[in-house]
């Protein structure tokens, strides 16, 4: 998620995550497909990584089929939802399930220029999630196994679990999520912003790849296959893998370290997870972390999994591959070996998800991303990164 509102699968399973205001970052531009002449050209919001700003710009959108109704291969937008979460109850109720978009734009040159900004932030959203997919595939990645709609700016109502019998319950605003509802039914939701509105959620790029790949990694690790008798520790590690993938997979994408700051300044803090954390809003993953006891590992091997947060350990893991990219001898240019670099943690995650066991400490993935490291150079800069920041369990580490 953006800003989580909530954790993993809040329905599913009867648990109660509570949290609230998390967040990921990313941005990208990206890399459009081979263009076909009857591809439509929009005028959109994009980053441009040369100014380190969202600027406009005429694009390509390789893969829509019904442009008015923003419908293609990548998802298909659906407005005018409503929908309540009630952590109390775990039910997620539909009073709406929505209809398809009308996208309006007018065709200047050839070139369609949306006409208000639902328009824009769908065509945006549209692209960004397009964006993903071919990043994605270009890794390796079988993108065909995501199929999942979006939900634009629907009313999302949650019922908070506080245990009264006046439930708390508040209208969502200024989030993105990825949800899975269950084995057949995943989407991502983009809720209407208030406060955000620099570049408002749906047109940073980062962010819609977080989103996106937090999808890719129940592909990768699927639901149904995890063991059913995961340790605390295994769950909350997991989740904090997902996190840091997430937010490494933004970053790789748009090759913007902070892609969060073009939506939300420094400094802003926000409410995370247990309601008791603040965390602030930005995450820079060009900023070291070292793994520490107090900070990272004690509260994932002690907190409960309804209560934790995985944003520590899901920075701690996105720097990490940040700082390994950027010590490889080849490719020694910083976007194609943030490419190699991403391109390795999607292979590990696959080979997790065929060998995760119930008591998966985090030692594991990255045992397995040194294995999909190409050559002893390569192996021997990110071993030398892993043993800076990883200390605590570098012994354990396999491979290095
Ligand atoms: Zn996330």
């Amino acid at each position: 998620m953006l800003f989580e509102l909530f954790g993993n699968s809040p329905v599913v399973g009867g648990r109660t995550h509570l949290w609230y205001w998390i967040i990921f970052v990313v941005l990208g531009v990206g890399g459009s497909a081979a263009c076909d002449p009857d591809d439509p050209i929009i005028a959109l919001l994009t980053y441009d990584e040369a100014s380190d700003a969202y600027v406009m710009a005429d694009v390509a959108v390789t893969t829509l089929s019904d442009v008015e109704r923003m419908k293609g291969d990548a998802t298909a937008l659906i407005g005018g939802a409503d929908v309540t979460l009630d952590y109390e109850e775990s039910t997620m109720t539909w009073h709406d399930p929505g209809h398809s978009v009308a996208f309006s734009a007018i065709n200047e040159d050839g070139v369609l220029v949306p006409e208000d900004y639902d328009s824009l932030a769908m065509a945006s959203i549209y692209y960004n999630i397009e964006s993903s997919m071919l990043f994605f595939e270009s890794l390796g990645f079988d993108s065909s196994k995501v199929d999942i709609p979006t939900y634009y700016n629907p009313k999302f109502t949650i019922i908070k679990p506080d245990g009264s019998s006046d439930a708390d319950e508040e209208v969502a605003e200024d989030n993105a999520f990825y949800m899975y509802m269950t084995k057949k039914d995943q989407a991502l939701f983009i809720l209407p912003f208030d406060q955000f509105q620099w570049v408002p959620l749906p047109l940073n790029t980062g962010i819609i790849t977080h989103e996106y790949s937090h999808a890719a990694f129940d592909i990768l690790i699927p639901k149904p296959d995890r063991p059913g008798d995961m340790s605390n520790a295994a769950e909350n590690f997991l989740y904090g893998v997902n996190e840091g993938f997430a937010d490494f997979m933004a970053v790789a994408r748009t090759r913007d370290a902070n892609f969060m700051e073009h939506t939300a300044e420094e400094g802003v803090f926000i409410t995370e997870c247990n309601e008791n954390t603040q965390i602030e809003l930005v995450r820079d993953a060009s900023i070291p972390i070292d793994y520490t006891e107090t900070r990272h590992d004690a509260p994932a091997r002690n907190t409960d999994h309804a209560e934790f947060c995985p944003y520590d350990v899901g920075s701690f893991l996105s720097s990490l591959m940040y700082e390994i990219a950027g010590e490889l001898d080849q490719p020694s240019n910083r976007a194609e070996a943030l490419d190699q670099t991403a391109e390795w943690l999607v292979k590990a995650m696959g080979d997790l998800g065929k060998v995760l066991s119930a008591d998966f400490e985090l030692w594991q993935l990255i045992s397995l991303f040194i294995e999909r490291v190409d050559s002893d150079a390569n192996r021997v800069k990110a071993c030398s990164v892993v043993e800076k920041r990883y200390s605590l369990y570098y012994s354990n580490v396999e491979g290095c």
